[in-house]
C-alpha cells in the first residue's frame, strides 16, 4: 500500500504535533482505499485523552500512571471516533489510518504502539523536536502483528 498525502494534509499533521508539544497529539486521516492506494482526504485532529488521566486510565489501563502520561501516550476518546466516523461515513469517506507525535523521539513506532495497532490502517508518525516538527512517517501492522513494516508515503498535489 502507498499513502497519498496531500502537501496541506502533511502540514496539518506537523502543525498538530508542534502546537501539542510536548504533549503526544493524536488524530484520524479519512479518505478512500483504491487499488494499493490510500488517499488520505481530512486530516481530522482529535484530543488526547491521557491529559484527562483518571477517565483514561478507566479506558484502557496504562502500567506506569506516573510514568505513562499524555507526555508518551496517547489515547483517542471512543465517543469522539464514533462521532467523526459517522459524519465521515455520511460524507462517502473512510478511517484509512491514524497519526500521532512522538515528542523528542524518532518517528518510529514503540512496542505500546504496535500493541495497540488494528491491522489494514496506516499509521503516521511524526517526531517532533523541543517544539518542532521533524520527521513524518508511516507503518502498517504486519498480519501477525509481530512488527509494522513501513508504508511509503507519496505528495497526491
Ligand atoms: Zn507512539
Amino acid at each position: 500500500m502507498t499513502l497519498k498525502l496531500g502537501k496541506g494534509h502533511r502540514e496539518a499533521i506537523l502543525g498538530h504535533g508542534a502546537r501539542d508539544y510536548p504533549s503526544e497529539c493524536c488524530g484520524l486521516l479519512l479518505g478512500k482505499v483504491e487499488g494499493d492506494e490510500k488517499h488520505v482526504a481530512e486530516v481530522v485532529p482529535l484530543k488526547n485523552l491521557r491529559h484527562e488521566a483518571s477517565l483514561a486510565q478507566e479506558l484502557l489501563p496504562v502500567d506506569n500512571p506516573g510514568r505513562e502520561t499524555e507526555k508518551n501516550r496517547f489515547l483517542i476518546d471512543p465517543l469522539e471516533q464514533l462521532r467523526v466516523e459517522k459524519d465521515a461515513r455520511a460524507r462517502g469517506l473512510d478511517v484509512v489510518g491514524y497519526y500521532h507525535s512522538h515528542p523528542d523521539h524518532p518517528a518510529r513506532p514503540s512496542n505500546y504502539d504496535r500493541e495497540h495497532a488494528w491491522l489494514r490502517y496506516s499509521y503516521v508518525i511524526i517526531s517532533v523536536e523541543r517544539g518542532s516538527p521533524k520527521d513524518l512517517t508511516s507503518w502498517v501492522l504486519a498480519e501477525d502483528r509481530s512488527a509494522f513494516a513501513p508504508e511509503q508515503i507519496e505528495r497526491a498535489d
